[in-house]
């Protein structure tokens, strides 16, 4: 962070200086599940690198005297003001927050960019609430998603769509990771109750409005070609439709020395065949097709492949441009033999039309105010990447997200990267937004 941010590295163990939080904070995470060949991190859930986060959030949350409570699925809520007697009054909290766990190698700031600004982002609200008797009507709380990349169970936002019923909590238990331990046997380990998992009213009827803040995942902000380029922070419009697959190629194990080639059955070159068709059909029809894992039987150097599974994960601002790829995808793999089955399909998600432009509106009028000019245009930017946010939208929450500038445009790889600027650009506007959010009355 800045180096005003670094002078005081002893921050007080009850009152937190906002400036100073981010950085302390930022500076406690940085270890935790970082591998050191090679910069990424490695943060599952459920596992001992899960622990150390969620006792981290915990610590957060005693230092600033907020009531912590936990869902059914273990997501963590840090609340200031009590959440279930407003709620009965009508005045439902405002929540920020986003995920600590990561993919596999994955960068610094998808997630706990989120977490972090969020608490950063209280301390702003609880200093002013001292310093000039602000006080919010309503409870404002900062939570951390359990699972959010599904990098350990192969089903993103786990912790979002389990309250929210989406998931079912017996699919949920049974979900096994590459060891075949089972979310149920993880939790247990975890010395937690599988039991308990489940669909959580309670936890929702909490919620007024949530806000996620998260690194920009991709390089609208920091290209100088996009509309939205000069700007350090955007409102989320939505969330693209995405979807995944599975490609099964048959063929017939052989010796890859003895086999002559009009006689083998090769499940690898239909497979080959449907990697480069993906690359086309996104080209046609202008959205995204990856092929990016695989999986081959037997697996040896010299046996002719008897069985190839790939995956193919497709998604666009276009929902008919999506399907139409991947129905051409389909056609190309049914030719070599092959059959392809839906895993997932999440149909676009909108957040909240209102609650974005009263975002841009308050962003807007903060920034001319700060720079004594007039009110500039704060740029709305969809994504292609899934959000516990999107989750919480389809189920009714009032949603908004907040995309802080990456420069280089890159995540889930520790090339992902927001600077001291931006990051303090960040905390001030989710500030500005929670104050807004918050003030208003019932
Ligand atoms: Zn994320």
């Amino acid at each position: 962070m800045a180096a005003d941010l670094l002078r005081h590295r002893h921050r007080p163990k009850t009152k937190e200086s906002p400036t100073v939080s981010f950085e302390s904070m930022w500076a406690a995470l940085e270890p935790v599940g970082r591998d050191p060949r090679t910069g990424g991190y490695r943060r599952f859930a459920w596992t001992a690198e899960d622990h150390t986060l969620r006792e981290w959030f915990a610590e957060e949350c005693a230092a600033r005297g907020l009531d912590l409570t936990e869902d059914r699925m273990g997501n963590q809520w840090a609340w200031w003001g009590d959440p279930d007697r407003a709620a009965a009054e009508g005045r439902q909290g405002v929540v920020a927050g986003s995920h600590l766990d990561s993919v596999p190698d994955g960068g610094a700031f998808d997630g706990p960019l989120g977490v972090v600004s969020a608490f950063a982002a209280l301390d702003v609200l609880r200093a002013k609430a001292e310093q000039e008797g602000w006080q919010p009507t309503r409870p404002i709380g900062v939570v951390n998603f359990v699972d959010e990349e599904g990098a350990r169970f192969g089903v993103a936002c786990a912790g979002s769509r389990v309250i929210t019923g989406v998931l079912d909590p017996d699919r949920a238990r049974s979900l096994t990771d590459a060891d075949g331990t089972t979310m149920a046997e993880a939790l247990t380990r975890a010395g937690r109750y599988p039991r308990t998992v489940g669909r959580d009213d309670e936890a929702l009827r909490r919620i007024g409005c949530f806000v996620e803040l998260h690194v920009e995942q991709g390089r609208a902000l920091a290209d100088p070609d996009h509309p939205a380029h000069g700007h350090a922070v955007a409102v989320g419009s939505g969330i693209w439709p995405h979807g995944r697959w599975r490609l099964d190629f048959p063929g017939e194990a052989n010796h890859a020395g003895t086999t002559r080639l009009e006689d083998r059955h090769d499940a690898m070159l239909g497979y080959a065949t449907a990697v480069l068709s993906a690359r086309r059909a996104a080209e046609r029809h202008g959205c995204l097709a990856t092929i990016g894992k695989v999986a081959v039987q037997p697996g040896g150097v010299n046996a002719v492949p008897s069985a190839v599974t790939g995956w193919l994960d497709a998604r666009g601002a276009d929902e008919a441009a999506v399907r139409a790829a991947v129905a051409d995808v389909a056609g190309e793999a049914e030719r070599c033999g092959a059959t392809l089955t839906e895993e997932s399909w999440t149909p676009p998600t909108s957040f909240d039309t209102d609650l974005a432009t009263r975002l841009q509106r308050v962003l807007a009028a903060r920034t001319a105010a700060e720079s004594g000019t007039e009110p500039q245009g704060i740029p709305l930017l969809g994504t292609g990447a899934g959000h516990d946010a999107g989750i919480l939208a389809n189920a009714g929450v009032p949603t908004a997200m907040l995309f802080v500038r990456n420069p280089t445009g890159v995540s889930h790889s520790p090339q992902e990267w927001a600077g001291d600027d931006d990051c303090r650009a960040g905390v001030t506007a989710l500030a500005a937004v929670l104050e807004d959010l918050a003030g208003e009355s019932a």
